[in-house]
């Protein structure tokens, strides 16, 4: 019989991928995702559970029908701005119900997690590249969330031996290397997407926030890092745990910074497309510069990003947008 590994936001855009990438290597990837930013049509590698990660009754059907051996957890609202205008949302969603997914493995007998954490974790960097010993001091809701969770985990792995990593991740994108999964947020707010809508003609112009940052060309500096990369760190902490190694809390970026147009610049390569760029004001809770040590995770969990060069990460969601003109909906 397959291992079965539960993943938490499995309709999502990480979270889909990870399915394939899960399914490949003979897992089986059980879906549960409430579908409120999820795509039916990007799950495909197994079982789809709609609803709330927190339902006890859902957890109690869905491990008792699988053999779950780990969870991996996406499921998360990501948006920085929206979580300072909506807080009790996001702290009930990633706080909250996250409590209530992992009360329901506690109480299954299920003692291993994959958490997607994230940079947001750190606030304003003292120093770049970010190690995993930089403090933690989030600076927006968002980040507190995903700190709260770390901290949760810290405690259940002393009280109960759950066993966690945490994946804290800079800035993911690219889509499928296949061409088969990629990124449609709605509302889409991130700079890649955008950048590449602009070149399809979808938006008349790509909004640089900020162009007085202390950088070489004054707009912030990001370090990007391909989905495909990331779901192969979550494979090998999947791996670990499996083998009975520690947890542990990781970088997962590309330790190298592109500017906001920098990243404009490759999508004009890229795409052989003009993206006309206009100046905007800085947008709140943005530091300048968040580029990531990913040395931990290499030397611990012998993790190789593939798809490390940024034209490459841009091609592959090009190619998304590209084939999949109106994402999942068409
Ligand atoms: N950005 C921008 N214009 C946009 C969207 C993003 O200039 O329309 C900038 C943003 O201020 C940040 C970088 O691009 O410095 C990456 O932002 P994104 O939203 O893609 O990811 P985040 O860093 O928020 O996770």
């Amino acid at each position: 019989m397959k291992t079965s590994v539960l993943v938490a936001g499995g309709a999502g855009y990480i979270g889909s991928y990870m399915c394939k990438l899960l399914a490949r290597r003979g897992y089986e990837p059980v879906v549960i995702d409430s579908m409120v930013h999820g795509h039916a049509d990007a799950v495909k590698w197994g079982p789809l559970y709609r609803g709330c990660i927190s339902d006890g009754e859902l957890i109690d059907h869905v491990f008792g029908r699988h053999p779950i051996a780990a969870v991996m957890h996406f499921a998360a609202f990501c948006y920085v701005g929206e979580s300072v205008t909506d807080p009790v949302k996001y702290y009930h969603n990633n706080v909250a119900n996250t409590l209530g997914l992992l009360r329901g493995m506690l109480a299954h007998g299920v003692r291993r997690f994959i958490f997607s954490s994230t940079c947001a974790t750190y606030g304003e960097p003292e120093w770049i590249p970010l190690t995993e010993d930089h403090p933690q001091r989030p600076i927006n809701p968002y980040g507190r969330t995903k700190l709260m969770v770390e901290q949760m985990l810290t405690d259940l792995e002393h009280a109960h031996g759950l066993r966690s990593v945490c994946l804290r991740y800079f800035n993911a994108a690219g889509a499928d290397p296949d061409g088969e999964l990629g990124e449609d947020h709605r509302p889409e707010t991130h700079l890649i997407p955008l950048a590449l809508d602009a070149a399809r003609g979808r938006l008349p112009e790509i909004a640089v926030f900020g162009d007085d940052y202390p950088t070489p060309d004054g707009t912030c500096v990001r370090d990007y890092i391909h989905i495909a990369d990331l779901a192969q760190a979550h494979l090998l902490a999947l791996e670990r745990l499996l083998t009975d190694g520690p947890g542990g809390r990781y970088n997962l970026g590309n330790g190298a910074g592109h500017s906001v147009r920098q990243v404009i610049d490759a999508a004009r390569r890229v795409t052989g497309r003009p993206i006309p760029e206009k100046a905007a004001p800085r947008r709140p809770g943005d530091p300048a510069v968040l580029v990531g040590s990913s040395e931990k995770v290499i030397r611990e969990l012998g993790w190789r990003p593939e798809y490390a060069d940024l034209e490459t990460i841009i091609e592959t969601a090009w190619r998304w947008h590209r084939e999949h003109p109106d994402g999942y909906a068409a």
